[in-house]
Order: C-alpha cells, then structure tokens, then sequence
C-alpha cells in the first residue's frame, strides 16, 4: 500500500494552507503561522512564486485535496470516478467518500491525533467496524455504522491525550461518542485509566459539505478532471 513518507510540513508550505497533518503540534508549533514561512519549500521557490495558471490553480486544489486524505492520485482519479456516477453534486461527492474513509473517521472521532497514526491505528487491525475488524484505512462507512477500538489500545498513553483534545475541541456532528467517553475524558487526572469506557462512536447520518474539514473548493477539481 504506497503512501507519502516525506515530511509533512513541505507538504503544508507547497500548499500555503494548514492541512493539520501532524495532529496537536499543528496547534502549537506550526511554521505556516510563523511571519513569512508559508514559503513553498525548495531553494529556488522564490522563482516559481508567479501568477498560478488556471491550470494551476486547480492543479493545487487538487492536490490539496489528494494531500489531505493521504490518498494517492490513482485512488483519487477513482475516487472522482465514483464520485460523478452518484446523484448531486460531484465535487460534494468526492468530498463525502474521502471524509467518510475510515482512517478519516478515526481521526474524527478523537481516537488519534494525526491522519498518520489513524492509518496506522487501522492498518495494524485495531479497529472494529460493526464489531468486526476491517485494517483497510480506505474502507467507507456508512450511517449506523460503529466504529470501536481494539482493547489493546486501552492502555495507549497517547489515546487519552488525543481524546482530552476531541473532548475540547468537540467531534463533527454527524458523529456521535458513546456516552461514555466525554464523562470519563472531562473529569481525568493524569492516573484516570479507560478502564470501564466504550471506545466508540457511531456515525449518525452522511456529513454535509460544511460539517466536511477540508479547506477546498471542490468546484476547481471537478473543473480539473472535466477537462
Ligand atoms: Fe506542519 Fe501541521 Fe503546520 Fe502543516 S499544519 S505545517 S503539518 S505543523
């Protein structure tokens, strides 16, 4: 399964936009924040800094997009495929598959920090969909679906911290928590265990375009692959 291994802040500063790719250090240490960083990477980058193409511009929609999701242009042209054979609209469409692929959802449902580690999460088969174990980061949910933590993971000190951050900040509303998990994150210490608390969410109805996290115009990739 061919993924990008590089570093993720170039991958930030070629887009010139925040794509939340290193979970909770993209709210504290981010150079794109920094005065004059949000330079796209290379030693000659100051040369290419012109006035984007048409072309251009929904090249970098796209791949803003594809970036994003962690999903490669092959899977991204399939998924455009898929995407214009449903009813409504294309752009909104594409965005609905990408949104609801389950590394996605687990990154949304607080169970980790960055798209990186929700990959990882599912891939390593720690993830139950339905009460069964599905390690495809692509796989797609539905309304009525759960999607629950291994027991292994329990114990992971990273999980606790990432859920005290979705707590905060709060999870989409086409998603839902069992009950248990905002009651047992908002009274933790530092020695509370997740002993006792259901380690799942459910999806509740399909996302609409504004309840969907990414910073795109869509309309610009649909334009791209209609060419
Ligand atoms: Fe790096 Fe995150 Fe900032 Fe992107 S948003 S540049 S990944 S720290």
């Amino acid at each position: 399964m061919a993924r990008y291994i590089g570093p993720v802040c170039k991958v930030c500063r070629r887009e010139s936009v925040k794509l939340f790719l290193k979970g909770d250090r993209c709210f504290s240490r981010c150079p794109i924040d920094k005065e004059g960083a949000a330079v796209p990477p290379g030693q000659h980058a100051h040369r290419r800094a012109g006035k984007p193409t048409e072309y251009g511009k929904r090249l970098r929609e796209k791949q803003k997009a594809r970036r994003f999701s962690g999903v490669l242009e092959r899977q991204f042209r399939r998924y455009f495929a898929v995407a214009a054979h449903k009813k409504g609209n294309t752009g909104e469409n594409l965005l609905r598959i990408l949104e609801t692929r389950l590394d996605n959802v687990v990154k949304r449902l607080g169970f980790a920090t960055s798209p990186r580690t929700a990959r990882q999460i599912v891939s390593h088969g720690l993830v139950l969909v339905n009460g069964k174990r599905v390690n495809i980061p692509s796989f797609q949910v539905k309304p009525g679906d759960t999607v629950a933590l291994h027991e292994k993971l329990r114990s992971n000190l990273y999980l606790k911290r990432s859920l005290g951050n979705a707590v905060q900040r709060g999870i989409p509303s086409w998603l839902e928590w069992d009950g248990s998990i905002s009651s047992a994150i908002k009274h933790a210490s530092d020695d509370t265990t997740l002993d006792g608390v259901t380690l799942a969410g459910k999806i509740k109805t399909w996302p609409t375009r504004e309840e969907m996290s990414f910073p795109i115009n869509e309309q610009l990739i649909v334009e791209l692959y209609s060419k």
